[in-house]
């Protein structure tokens, strides 16, 4: 569940809070914030993070009552009679969904990468692309800025696999972020011992953003030399058992995969239990091995994103920067009328996100957040889409 309108909690058994919105309810697990039966809260990925005073929930929701079902007349109106792949897969996100969209924002700390993927502009080998390394304090700043100023309640936390962030520094940033102001935080630091991981969600994190790639144990070792699969399944695996929200999925497109292989990374992903699916087209980076190899065209997305929604009606499936990439004009809109019902905007500072280069030509690293918050806002909208998780 994804809903930045406050709910009212109507039901408490241990950790888990029924919540109620307009005219549905929706469960939450309440370890981050201690609340009551009859209080207001935000909930985010299924976690209560915040309680919200009572006159404060009712003006914010006498304004989304307005809004949501209005919008949500348009959605249904977009997603009736569907004939097409596309449309079948657009009318069931619309029947088992609603209308409402996770706009997550992500933070990308750090470039520096001890990792070598085949496919990454990241990759250690790869001195051409200049490196950042954000400290403790713009990192906190950046992410006050984003929950404070610009309303995102869950923060994607990004980076390359950089150990100069150690456990006891991520922990500190996890915990100063939380103590600054109340956001369902996701980490997407690759691969760490288990105990790290467990030491973040001690400190308040309560999501992980990590994909396994390819469902194929020979092509992962291959495009990641020197992991392997089995390892990185176990990690996402044990995180989950952690108790965290996980978002994973693979990498489409990348050479050596095939229409079958698609089909099998559709199903692992659902098998590990995510909470989003996270799947984008592979694109090509000069500085790296794979730097002759195409691209895969829109299309070949939108069947998969498609594809992913027939297979699992209920799940949370996000347009990728990289699928915006391949088509800057359109590539969201059509993801989101492919069966997709999330996105992330990018809240690293612009000094920074040139840097962040994984894929040459990022969608949006040129755009100041407001200007693109304003962009998503204004195409959510067009779409009877409603904005869940950025305020109005
Ligand atoms: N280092 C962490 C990891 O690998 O899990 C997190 C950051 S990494 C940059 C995030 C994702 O970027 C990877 O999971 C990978 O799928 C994606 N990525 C890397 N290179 C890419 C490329 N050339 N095209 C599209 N996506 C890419
Ligand atoms: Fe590093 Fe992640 Fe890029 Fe691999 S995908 S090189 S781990 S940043």
């Amino acid at each position: 569940m994804c809903y930045a309108i406050p709910g009212k909690v109507v039901k408490l058994e241990g950790f888990a809070a029924t919540i109620e919105y307009f005219d549905e309810t929706k469960k939450a697990h309440t370890g981050l914030a201690s609340v009551a039966v009859g209080d207001y809260v935000y909930a985010q990925g299924g976690f209560v993070i915040q309680t919200v005073p009572e006159d404060e929930a009712m003006e914010i929701m006498a304004e989304w009552r307005r809004l949501f079902f209005r919008l949500r007349d348009t959605d249904r109106k977009l997603a009736a009679a569907p004939r097409t792949l596309y449309e079948r897969a657009n009318a069931v996100r619309q029947k088992k969904l609603g209308n409402s969209c996770c706009v997550h924002g992500i933070l990308e700390f750090s470039s520096h990468c001890a990792a070598n993927c085949l496919y990454c502009g990241l990759r250690r080998d790869n001195a051409a692309v200049s490196r950042y390394r954000m400290t403790e304090g713009e990192i906190l700043d950046a992410a006050e800025y984003a929950v404070k100023e610009l309303g995102f309640k869950a923060l994607v936390l990004q980076s390359g696999e950089d150990p100069w962030y150690d456990e006891a520094k991520l922990a500190r940033i996890v915990s100063g972020i939380l103590k600054r102001c109340p956001v369902l935080l996701i980490v997407s630091i690759g691969a760490r011992p288990l105990s790290t991981y467990a030491a973040l969600y001690k400190a308040g994190a309560r999501g992980v953003l990590m994909r396994f790639e390819t469902s194929d144990p020979a092509l992962y070792g291959r495009m990641k030399p020197g992991s392997s699969l089995e390892a990185r399944l176990e990690l996402i695996r044990g995180v989950r058992e952690l108790g965290y929200m996980v978002i994973t999925g693979f990498l489409a497109g990348l050479p050596g995969g095939s229409n079958r292989g698609t089909f099998r990374n559709i199903r692992l992903t659902a098998e590990l239990g995510a909470e989003m699916f996270s799947f984008g087209p592979f694109i090509p980076h000069p500085q790296t091995p794979l730097a002759a190899e195409k691209l895969p065209p829109l299309g070949s997305m939108l069947d998969t994103i498609a594809r992913t929604r027939l297979m699992n009606p209920e799940a949370n499936i996000l347009v990728t920067t990289a699928l915006e990439t391949l088509d800057k004009e359109n590539g969201a809109r059509e993801g989101l009328m492919a069966g997709a019902n999330s996105l992330m905007i990018n809240v690293t500072p612009v000094k920074y996100r040139r840097q962040y280069e994984i894929y040459p030509g990022r969608a949006g690293v040129e755009d100041d957040v407001p200007s693109r918050i304003q962009a998503v806002v204004k195409l959510l909208n067009s779409l009877g889409r409603a904005p869940t998780d950025i305020g109005l």
